[in-house]
Order: structure tokens, then sequence, then C-alpha cells
């Protein structure tokens, strides 16, 4: 468990963490993979949330899903993604946090994701939360602790 004083700090940054829905690139699971590529080509993100028509989160679509799709076609060519949609190739199994979410919760999922999709209870899309900005929030942090606190060193 994380100590009561840095879990109120990353609290209290909690709102700084989150991306909202409404500046999140997404994609739509029925969306043709030849309008996926090309929106994956313009917002240079590497991965980013599939959502089905009410905005509920379905999953994660990135550039080596489409393309191994692909080189996986027989005779090669670009009109075949004009066969196929997102919900086909999508990474289905995606870990996601419920709004409010837990603040320590995030920290470990974010060691081995570069963002975490947020959720409300039923599902609906509401941000992300990314390593980067939740690395700036620990930056803060580190730098503010012994500024607000005054920290002594336990001897046993
Ligand atoms: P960052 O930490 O800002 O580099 O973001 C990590 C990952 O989160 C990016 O590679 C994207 O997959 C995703 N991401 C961050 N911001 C957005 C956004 N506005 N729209 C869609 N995906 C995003």
């Amino acid at each position: 468990m994380i100590g009561p004083v840095i879990a109120q700090m990353l609290e209290d940054n909690r709102d700084n963490f989150l991306i909202p829905a409404e500046v999140v690139a997404n994609v739509q699971e029925d969306n043709l993979l030849d309008h996926a590529l090309l929106v994956l080509t313009k917002v240079r993100y590497s991965k980013i949330p599939v959502l089905d028509k009410n905005s509920k989160f379905k999953g994660l679509l990135s550039m080596p899903m489409i393309t191994e799709t692909m080189f996986g076609l027989e005779n090669f060519s670009f009109e075949q993604l004009h066969l196929q949609r997102v919900g086909d190739v999508m990474e289905k199994d995606v870990p996601t946090v419920e709004n409010p979410y837990d603040v320590e919760k995030v920290m470990h999922l974010l060691v081995d994701n570069a963002f975490i999709p947020v959720v409300d209870s039923d599902r609906n899309f509401t941000g992300i939360v990314t390593r980067r900005e939740y690395m700036k929030s620990l930056n803060h942090i580190a730098h503010d602790l012994e500024q607000d606190y005054t920290i002594s060193h336990k001897i046993d």
C-alpha cells in the first residue's frame, strides 16, 4: 500500500492526469480498416481506444494490428483493408479502471502500459491516464514532499 501522505498528494493531483474523452483520438469498432489506418497515420499515436456507437469502451487499435492483417492476407493490397473492420483486429483484453479510479491501481497498471483507459460503471469511455501525466505528478510530489512535510529518519 502507498503511504497515506503520498496517496493524498496523488489524489490531489488526480484531475491533472486524466485526459478527458473529448480530446482522446479514437476509432469505432465498425470502422473499416482503411479508415482506421488513415486516422492512426493522422493522429500519430501508436495506439488509440476503440469505442462503439454509444461511446462505450471496446478495445485498443495500433498500426501493427492493421499491418499484420495486411501481410496475413493473400494478394496483399490496400483494397483488402476495405473488407475488414476495426472490431475484427483490435486488442480486446485490455485493463481498464473505473472512475473514480484508484490512484495506486493505476500506478501498477502503468508499469506495463503507456496509458490506461478510464470508464464509468456502464463502460462509457471517460478518458485515459497516461504514464507521462502520472510521471509528471510523481515529479511534483518528489519536489514538494519535503517542502510541505518534515521528514525524519526512523532508527530502530
Ligand atoms: P504519452 O504519454 O503522451 O506519450 O501517451 C502515451 C500513449 O497514450 C500514446 O502513445 C497514445 O497511444 C495514447 N495517447 C495519449 N494521448 C492521446 C490522445 N489525445 N488521443 C489518443 N491517444 C492518446
